[in-house]
């Protein structure tokens, strides 16, 4: 089944063998799928605060579909990034809502855990800059329209090459139904 927006799923072996071949590696301090494909497979995991060898990890909501994160590092390469920074300097409101989203994304952190070393500290260049659309995607991705206006505006910039309700993956990356 594939959840609401904001809603995360439990992850499944099936989960984790397609995050391993979706990142190359084996997917380390994996919480939930905090959005999947219309197909399943996971796009965002939600990792714990705390890897299981002790470090520290701030990215909570995690880009991890091929897709994605290729179609949105383009994006990146194109300015995206230097227009909203330019933007976050000049809109008081839109500065506003980012670190409203920076708080929003430490609040969600902190019910997985809390990890003192990264107290205060988001991610993507949160509170007031962005250093990383997939930071900010994946945020969006996990909890929904409305929280992380960058992050939104990233959705809706990177639409015509991907987008959550159309199914990118790789047959060999294709999730399973799990409801
Ligand atoms: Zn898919």
């Amino acid at each position: 089944m594939t959840g609401p927006a904001g809603a995360a799923t439990a992850v499944s072996a099936q989960d984790l063998a397609v995050l391993a071949r979706q990142l190359g590696r084996p997917a380390r301090g994996v919480a939930a799928i905090a959005a999947r494909c219309v197909c399943g497979a996971p796009v965002v995991v939600q990792t714990r605060p705390r890897l299981p060898d002790g470090t520290p990890f701030p990215t909570t909501f995690y880009l991890t579909h091929p897709a994605a994160t290729g179609a949105i590092g383009r994006l990146e390469s194109q300015g995206l990034m230097a227009q909203m920074n330019a933007r976050l300097a000049a809109d008081a409101d839109l500065a506003a809502a980012h670190a409203a989203a920076h708080r929003d994304y430490l609040a969600r952190r902190e019910a997985l855990g809390v990890v003192p070393e990264i107290a205060g500290i988001s991610a993507g260049g949160m509170p007031d800059r962005v250093k990383c659309l997939h930071v900010l995607a994946a945020h969006a991705l996990a909890v929904g329209p409305g929280i992380n206006p960058l992050g939104d505006e990233t959705l809706e910039a990177v639409a015509p090459w991907w987008r959550l309700d159309v199914c990118h993956c790789q047959p060999d990356q294709e999730g399973t139904q799990d409801g």
